[in-house]
Order: C-alpha cells, then sequence, then structure tokens
C-alpha cells in the first residue's frame, strides 16, 4: 500500500510515522508512505500558499495553482486516488476505510486556513472524506486517523488477521469487552467463564457480549447488522432482562 501526503506541517507526521503498527508497517515495507510539503511546489521564494477569498470576509483561502502543481508532480507511474480531507466529505467509516485500502495508492491532501480554492477540487480531487462532524484547523489529524484506519487492512500490519476482524463494526455489532490479569480489580472480577479454558463457552460469551455491548451502546448499528435468528432471540432475551432490571455485567459507569 502506498500512501503520499500533501501537506504545509510535514513534521506533524514525523513521529506518527514512526510509532507503533504504522510504523512497523513501513519498516517491513509494507507500508510506504511518503510526506511532502505543499510549499515547495510555490513559485515565489517566500513559498506562499494561500491569499485573501475573492468576496471578502475573514481567513485565507489556499491558492489552486500550487496544489494543482503538486498533486500534478505527485501523479507517478500510476495515478493514485486522491482524496481530499475536508469536513464537507462523506463521513468515514469501517466500509469506507476499507474500500479506500483496496486502492491501494492514496494522495491525501491536507487543507488549511478557510480550505482549498474549490476549483482544486473540481479538478484534481476524486473523494473528499470527512472525520466527522467537526471542524479542525487542518487535515494532518484526518489524514493520521485515515492512515492509521487503512494500514490496518494491510496484510502484516496487524499480526492476528483474526482481531482486526473481531474489532468493532467489522461483523456490524461492537467487540466484545476484554479483559487481562489481575483477576480482579477493585472488586469487579474477571468473567468466570474467561478463565475457565473451554473455549467453546469462552466463544459463546464473546458472542453474546458483543451483542449485549452493541444493544447498550449503539442499539442504532443493530438494525442494519446480519444477525443470525439465534442472536436475534438473544437480543430479544437480553431486551426483556433489561426491562426487568438488567443484565448481569452490564454495568455503564
Ligand atoms: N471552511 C471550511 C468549512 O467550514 O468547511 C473548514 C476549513 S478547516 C478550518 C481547514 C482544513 O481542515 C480543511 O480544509 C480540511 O482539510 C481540514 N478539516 C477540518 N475538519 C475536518 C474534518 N472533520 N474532516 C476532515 N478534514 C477536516
Amino acid at each position: 500500500m502506498r500512501i503520499q501526503v500533501l501537506t504545509i506541517f510535514p513534521e506533524l507526521f514525523e513521529r506518527f510515522l514512526q510509532a507503533s503498527l504504522v510504523g512497523k508497517a513501513i519498516e517491513k515495507g509494507v507500508l510506504q508512505v511518503s510526506v511532502r510539503d505543499l510549499r515547495d511546489f510555490a513559485p515565489d521564494r517566500h513559498r506562499t500558499v494561500d491569499d485573501v477569498p475573492y468576496g471578502g470576509g475573514g481567513g485565507m483561502v489556499m491558492v489552486a495553482p500550487v496544489w494543482l502543481r503538486a498533486v500534478r508532480a505527485l501523479a507517478g507511474e500510476a495515478r493514485p486516488w486522491r482524496v481530499l480531507l475536508s469536513p464537507q466529505g462523506r463521513r468515514l467509516d469501517d466500509a469506507r476505510v476499507r474500500e479506500l485500502a483496496g486502492r491501494g495508492d492514496l494522495l491525501l491532501l491536507c487543507g488549511r486556513y478557510e480550505g482549498l480554492d474549490e476549483r482544486v477540487r473540481e479538478l484534481v480531487v476524486d473523494e473528499e472524506v470527512s472525520i466527522g462532524d467537526y471542524v479542525l484547523s487542518g487535515g494532518e489529524l484526518p489524514a493520521m486517523v485515515l492512515i492509521e484506519a487503512v494500514s490496518r487492512e494491510v496484510p502484516g500490519v496487524v499480526q492476528l488477521a483474526d482481531s482486526v476482524t473481531r474489532d468493532s463494526f467489522r461483523s456490524g455489532l461492537l467487540d466484545h469487552p476484554h479483559y487481562t490479569r489481575p483477576p480482579e480489580v477493585e472488586g469487579l472480577r474477571v468473567p468466570e467463564v474467561l478463565l475457565s479454558g473451554d473455549h467453546a463457552a469462552i466463544e459463546r460469551w464473546r458472542e453474546l457480549a458483543a451483542l449485549e455491548a452493541t444493544r447498550r451502546k449503539r442499539p442504532d448499528l443493530l438494525g442494519q447488522a446480519r444477525l443470525s435468528p439465534a442472536q436475534r432471540r438473544e437480543l430479544d432475551r437480553l431486551g426483556a432482562a433489561a426491562g426487568a432490571g438488567g443484565v448481569a455485567g452490564s454495568r455503564d459507569s
């Protein structure tokens, strides 16, 4: 997987690209990330990338010619899929992450100020992606979110492929709760079944716990989830139990 980034703050990516799974993936060569300073493509010696908006008003706008030059210079032999990070884009979710990972070659455009001159989007952007309905000061953090999410889809980045498929959203449900040592923390014990060594029982518990976590925290997901008849029955039972005074182990705090 190859990801190129265009930004006026390349230094923000330095530590991020060295750490954790992304750093290891880059080291192993399964992920290539290169970050380019947009200012390198500015024609003047002040490396200007912004100008005042037509029509007046506050804030600066990133100028189109610099972006166009940069994006076209980074096209390479195989044209990357060009993604503009923008609060106006489609909101990122698990399905979108997988789709973007499937593209294999991405160019991420990080805006600043009031954003890019609209003509950049019209001329060279394939897709706008938002990481949520709120406005950040720049596209760098959204680009890092995208890089980290997409990199988890690259074979060999997450050691146990199983842990990716079990992650929240993949099956349409949230992940089940996780526990590690010690077995008791401030009076709260690990569910006994997890200490039993009975793998079939542990699997059943995990399925049920994922269902319960989703019902309690994100009931909106249940409408879309592909559930088996047994899971549907289990949900009805959980709903009835909650209505009758709560399900054991479903503390909210
Ligand atoms: N004036 C723009 C608007 O209201 O749509 C916001 C510009 S924002 C201050 C500057 C840059 O931050 C954007 O060009 C974009 O690259 C990035 N950005 C801000 N919020 C974002 C979000 N939720 N998702 C993705 N990118 C975002």
